[in-house]
């Protein structure tokens, strides 16, 4: 065989229907699992502090972004933010259309890197870029320590 002939050998892949099955355990990071369990135990979001620069981020990380300086603090940053930027979702992530549009935002913290996209529940007439909106979060017993602690963000 040549090296002409394997080339055209490609047109020739297969492949097989089915299903593997795939196992996997997501970790949410030494910054997420404290981001988390804070917000499960103390009903506040945290953001990461970088000791050398200052810069505040939200998912908190572990190394700055601005500097990549190690991160060893975390501070409160409460729950309300403001709607930084939005969009209307007509269909879930599974193509199924919505009876009404879910509205999904962008909610940033004042003085802090990133935000948190999440539903945003406020009157289709009342929503507007820059409004002041809160995290509704789950009662205590029912979270579970991931992002749907969180119902969604309303009018505050
Ligand atoms: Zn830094």
């Amino acid at each position: 065989m040549s090296f002409k002939d394997s080339i055209h050998l490609n047109t020739k892949l297969g492949y097989f229907e089915g299903e593997i099955p795939v196992n996997y355990q997501y970790t949410l990071g030494v910054a997420g699992n404290i981001f988390f369990k804070t917000l499960m135990e103390k009903d506040e979001f945290i953001a990461s502090e970088c000791s050398e620069c200052g810069t505040k981020t939200i998912y908190p990380l572990i190394y700055c972004e601005e500097c990549f300086a190690p991160i060893e603090k975390y501070v409160p940053i409460g729950l309300v933010g403001e709607l930084y930027s939005y969009t209307h979702c007509y269909y879930d992530y599974q193509g199924i259309r919505h009876e009404k549009p879910h509205v999904l935002g962008l909610v940033r913290f004042k003085g802090v890197q990133g935000g948190i996209v999440h539903r945003i529940e406020v009157k289709p007439e009342e929503l507007k870029i820059g409004m002041k909106v809160g995290a509704k979060l789950k009662p205590k017993n029912e979270r579970n320590g991931g992002i749907d602690d969180i119902i969604h963000f309303e009018k505050v």
